[in-house]
């Protein structure tokens, strides 16, 4: 191996594995909180279209709820996240275009979709086009459009997917989380991104989660419909205020911790919320 490549090699292995946002549980709930405000006309032209996505018969051997057109509606906000690990697609720039899937109008990954900082990143400007395609689009670029426009409203309340503090949205600043076993070292931003618990809540226990979160206050509904500007701000004003610790390093201690799960729950409900409403506006 030639020496500037092995270089290169151990620099691209050094770097943070790239962040998902909300882990598969938070999405769920974002998704299930959604659904909850949805209209049934909503709700059916929600489930209409995800029925014709490719990959429909693999979210309704997933999910696990009783209804499974709601159950299959929380398995697609996770989608956007699945395909990192899916060869079916391909990363720009390094991988090879694969094979496009029925009215995909590509088969790239996105990476650059699921956030926005100093750094770039695009999820603003992309949820701003996906909500125009979920109206005036054809119905392919609909069935495409839904899954992604599902998530990213989910990652935009995620405060670390809209900026930092010139470390990669939290995954260059590590902590030690007590609640972690052992107190492993971690990203802040993974620290962050598992606040909603458990990746694979599902069914029940779901269920309880899903109790708690309702029981919080909801964003005022005049803030809840489509204003992706103020969503990305309030994330970056919470940046500011209470994402970080004080130090590099530190040992969270437990009214970091309570505060910032609080935080998050509260990121949750308003995004379902606002998903939701978004959603009857849209569909
Ligand atoms: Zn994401």
């Amino acid at each position: 191996m030639s020496k500037p490549f092995f270089a290169l090699l151990v620099f691209l292995l050094a770097l943070p594995s790239a962040s998902h946002a909300w882990n598969a549980a938070g999405h769920r709930q974002i998704a299930a909180l959604a659904w909850e405000v949805m209209t049934p006309v909503a709700r059916r032209q929600a489930t209409a279209l995800l029925r014709q996505h490719p990959d429909y018969a693999r979210w309704r051997e997933r999910q696990q709820e009783n209804d499974p057109d709601y159950g299959v509606f929380l398995e697609a906000s996770i989608w956007a996240d699945d395909i990192r690990g899916d060869r079916r697609f391909y990363d720009e720039g390094k991988g090879v275009p694969t094979p496009r899937l029925p009215g995909f109008p590509d088969m790239r990954r996105h990476g650059d979709w699921h956030y926005r900082d100093r750094g770039g990143g695009e999820i603003d400007a992309r949820l701003a086009r996906l909500a125009h395609d979920l109206v005036f689009g054809t119905r392919a670029a609909k069935i495409y459009a839904l899954p992604w426009l599902l998530h990213l409203t989910g990652d935009i309340h995620q405060p670390l997917h809209t900026g930092g503090r010139n470390d990669r949205g939290g995954n260059r600043f590590y902590v030690r989380a007590p609640s972690v076993k052992r107190k492993k070292r971690q990203t802040l931003h993974g620290y962050w991104d598992n606040l909603p618990g458990p990746s694979g809540l599902r069914g029940a226990a779901l269920a309880r989660r899903l109790a708690f979160l309702r029981r919080l206050p909801p964003p005022s509904s005049a803030e809840a419909v489509g204003d992706i500007r103020r969503w990305l701000e309030e994330s970056r004003a919470l940046i500011a205020r209470e994402v970080y610790p004080k130090k590099h390093d530190a040992i969270l201690d437990a009214s970091f911790h309570r505060r910032a799960q609080y935080r998050a729950d509260l990121r949750l409900r308003a995004a379902g919320q606002r998903l939701g409403h978004w959603l009857n506006y849209l569909l």
